[in-house]
């Protein structure tokens, strides 16, 4: 399960990362410290051996208390283990042979001390020791803080020079000379190698604190970040069992999951939406069929009450005949519904000319509109476009069919076709009833009347409008309306030209 958790495949990484980090870092900055350390005590062995070298091992000495060539001034003791050395014969003037501890160089002119001297300090402060043999491996010089088991080191290779050594906890730096003597100072790393102890374990801490809190901050991060998840997966559940008004709580818009959560909500809505409608459709489709069944159960059941003459039974089957075809167009509108939100139709496209359209529906409707004494005026001038001619005709016959139906005895219809800015339009406008401004939003909507107690009694369904929007919108049209209440009503259907849609 942790394996599985985006969070903590992150933690997982991400505190890998940080421990390698640091743990770099750290290790880099304890050997780089620890190099320091051991370089300066290197250089400091360098400078106190210096000074001994004219004393130990001049270059032509052959014994313990030899002195080299050039030498002069009074012939010194032998020298007694455990004696400093003192300085070299050329060296500025110093105590003679002062013992280990503490004993201070002159410094003449209150000058700075110079490599002898510093040798002198070195030794007199105990911190460095020193020792030298003759080629034969006699010793003939140590001091006495050296460690008793110090032997006279072997040179490896004939040429070798100086070799540095770490020796347990000491520090030596061994010079062979070539007539065979070898003079080697050391000094004791054992402060050196407490601190690099107690800088070990302060890196510990601080790399320690460094990774607890990188991922105690990581941690926050991820969980912050990838909360909305749980929300998206919890609201989802919600709406999976059927709660369709549940959102996720988007307070982050700005971040990737935010703007999910956005989306998502969007989504949601648009589902809502959808579901609610499918849900009013169906149960306006319910209820528009239930009304001519109705009628027909009813007529059927009071003529069966009693025996009745043929005209009685002519008069109940022209009643159920009307119901039945009443039911019959609203079937037909819904199954045309059904295929329009399928896409089933949408396949059909050939040039034609929307003015020849038109005019094949105004002869259509002339009929209807010669009964209730209403002029159609065409005005049909070239409109070519792409689309199917059966259901555009559908669109222009719905239209005219309502501009007539909602006009006043005596009025008037005018169809118009035109090409604007490369787009095949056409317009009817009739000089009706007109719609009133609250209902001009819905009346594109399935199963919506504006009049619903008026128009349904008059087989009016409520879809016309709904299926020739359904129509345009399949051939990449638009349908706008305007009206005036009392005053008539203007429908125009606008289809792009071919270039305008790609
Ligand atoms: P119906 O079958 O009821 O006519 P439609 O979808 O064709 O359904 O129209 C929806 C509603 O829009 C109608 O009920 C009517 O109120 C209104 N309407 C449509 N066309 C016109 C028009 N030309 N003049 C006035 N009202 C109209």
């Amino acid at each position: 399960m942790i394996l599985h958790s985006i969070k903590w495949r992150l933690q997982a990484w991400h505190g890998f990362l940080l421990v390698c980090l640091v743990s770099g870092l750290m290790t880099g900055f304890y050997v780089f410290e620890r190099r320091e350390k051991l370089q300066a005590i290197d250089a400091e062995l360098g400078e106190v051996l210096t000074p001994l070298l004219p004393r130990y091992a001049p270059p032509n000495a052959s014994g313990p208390n030899a002195r080299g060539p050039g030498n002069r001034g009074p012939q010194r003791p032998p020298m007694r283990e455990g004696d400093f050395p003192g300085p070299p014969e050329d060296g500025p003037p110093m105590r003679d042979n002062p013992p280990d501890g503490p004993g201070e160089p002159r410094q003449p002119g209150g000058q700075p001390p110079g490599n002898r001297e510093r040798a002198m300090l070195a030794f007199a402060s105990g911190k460095f020791y020193y020792a030298a043999w003759l080629e034969g491996g006699e010793r003939i010089a140590i001091a006495t803080n050296a460690p008793a088991e110090l032997t006279k080191p072997k040179q490896e290779t004939p040429n070798q020079g100086r070799i540095l050594r770490t020796r347990g906890e000491n520090r030596e730096l061994v010079q062979f000379v070539p007539n065979g003597r070898v003079v080697l100072v050391g000094t004791s790393l054992t402060d050196t190698l407490m601190q690099l102890h107690k800088l070990s374990f302060a890196l510990v801490l601080i790399g320690g604190g460094i990774v607890v809190v990188g991922f105690a901050v990581g941690w926050w991060l991820a969980t912050r970040a990838l909360r909305p998840i749980a929300e998206i997966s919890q609201t989802a559940g919600e709406i999976a069992a059927g709660d369709l008004s549940r959102r996720i709580n988007a307070s982050e818009t700005e971040s990737e999951l935010g703007q999910l959560a956005s989306v998502l909500n969007d989504t949601f809505a648009r589902l809502q939406a959808t579901f609610e409608q499918q849900r009013q459709f169906t149960s306006d489709a319910a209820h528009e069929l239930r009304t001519p069944v109705s009628v027909i159960l009813t007529q059927v059941q009071s003529t069966l009450n009693k025996e009745r003459s043929g005209a009685e039974y002519r008069e109940t089957l022209e009643a159920c005949q009307r119901a039945a075809l009443r039911m019959k167009k609203l079937v037909e509108a819904l199954l045309e519904l059904a295929r329009l939100d399928a896409g089933q139709t949408a396949g059909k496209r050939e040039p034609m000319d929307l003015s020849r359209c038109a005019a094949d529906c105004v002869a259509l409707v002339q009929p209807l509109a010669g009964e209730r004494k209403i002029q159609l005026r065409s005005e049909l001038a070239a409109a070519p476009c792409v689309g199917d001619a059966d259901q555009l005709a559908l669109v222009i016959t719905n239209l005219l069919t309502n501009a007539v139906h909602y006009n006043r005895e005596g009025g008037e219809v005018c169809i118009a076709t035109r090409v604007e800015d490369g787009a095949a339009i056409v317009t009817v406008s009739d000089s009706g009833l007109g719609i009133a401004p609250e209902h001009l939003p819905h009346i594109f909507d399935r199963f919506y009347r504006a009049d619903a107690a008026r128009t349904s009694s008059q087989g009016r369904s409520g879809l016309g409008l709904a299926i020739t929007k359904s129509i345009v919108s399949a051939h990449g049209g638009t349908i706008e309306v305007t009206s005036e209440v009392g005053k008539g009503s203007s429908f125009t259907v606008r289809f792009a030209s071919e270039t305008e849609k790609a």
